[in-house]
């Protein structure tokens, strides 16, 4: 969220207690403070732009806001006092976290909105808002981007460190699998999906073909980095089709095409593939931690030539 989204936002309601939102005489909905981490160094003033300093803070240090902002500015408590920073200089954070006791709905409205999504049971989710309504029967949080209300009988409080996401009972080793497998299914289609338990072990084989992944550390299917593994495994399925008969060649031209000389060609093609199937073999898991799935490096025109060509079921031009 932008600072000048989060201003916004206080500022619609700025006619009204901070961090009370009424929704209609009968129906209320209550909202806590807003929570932020630092996204660089900050030395809060108790003016906007000007007024003393009142300290400073490195990046990655999280504060809780008073509700006000305005202006390019946010208010927050600093040592117990009120003091102003920029809201570019903010990031908003989970307020709360809740985990699911059972699988439930994510409704767009408390009690009686659409359904936008289920939620597997012992999946933790955050709430930038906290917003209760209907007699804190709801509560307002946000599921894989979406914003919406869940009954507040199916949660149960969760520590703010929680990793958000799923959990070890989020999800059957069966349910996970047919998850995977629909992750994947454009490109490797009726592959079966078969579950290790064995840390980092993925892989994909030839004969019969299916490809096998590790669940450990990888409660949430859905997660970018489970994706972008199960798309790499993929390729290496669909590099088997174009070369039923022998892999001897594809691994000589893939070699070939390497920049980075490691004796890896057929896994950088096979990342190079992977990201042309939509996987993002860099980025941010929903607990906030980085990931990097893969063998690194960026692919090549020639690499990409040859992903392309095999995605289409052809050998690549000299191999
Ligand atoms: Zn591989």
């Amino acid at each position: 969220m932008s600072g000048d989204a989060q201003g916004s936002e206080q500022d619609a309601v700025q006619s009204i207690e901070p961090g009370e939102v009424r929704l209609s005489g009968k129906n209320s909905v209550t909202a806590s403070k807003p929570r932020f981490v630092t996204t660089g160094s900050i030395t809060p003033r108790t003016g906007k732009s000007s007024g003393a300093k009142l300290g400073s803070a490195s990046k990655g240090y999280t504060v809780w806001g008073t509700g006000r902002s305005s202006s390019g500015h946010t208010q927050i408590k600093f040592f117990g006092k009120s003091a102003w920073v920029k809201s570019n200089q903010l990031k908003r954070v989970a307020a709360a976290n809740y985990t699911t006791t059972r699988g439930t709905k994510l409704r767009s409205q408390a009690a009686a909105g659409k359904t936008l999504a289920t939620l597997p049971s012992d999946y933790t989710v955050g709430t930038l808002t906290n917003a209760k309504a209907n007699k804190n029967k709801w509560v307002q949080v946000q599921y894989q981007g979406r914003t919406g209300w869940v009954a507040s009988k199916d949660l149960k409080g969760a520590s703010l460190r929680a990793a958000a996401g799923a959990g070890k009972k989020s999800y059957s080793d069966a349910a996970w699998a047919k998850k995977v497998q629909q992750n994947i299914a454009k490109y490797c289609p009726s592959i079966p999906v078969r579950v290790s338990k064995v840390k980092g072990e993925y892989y994909a084989e030839s004969i019969p073909r299916r490809i096998t992944l590790s669940r450990v550390g990888n409660n949430d299917p859905d997660a970018a980095n489970i994706k972008a593994v199960a798309l790499h495994e993929c390729a290496h399925i669909l590099q088997f089709k174009v070369y039923p008969s022998g892999f001897a060649k594809l691994t000589a031209y893939a070699n070939s095409i390497n920049p980075r000389r490691d004796g890896r060609g057929i896994e950088h093609l096979a990342d190079c593939m992977s990201e042309k199937m939509g996987a993002k073999r860099t980025g941010t898991l929903s607990n906030g931690n980085g990931y990097i799935a893969g063998y690194q490096g960026k692919c090549t025109s020639t690499q990409n030539q040859a992903a392309t060509a095999l995605l289409a079921g052809k050998r690549p031009a000299g191999a």
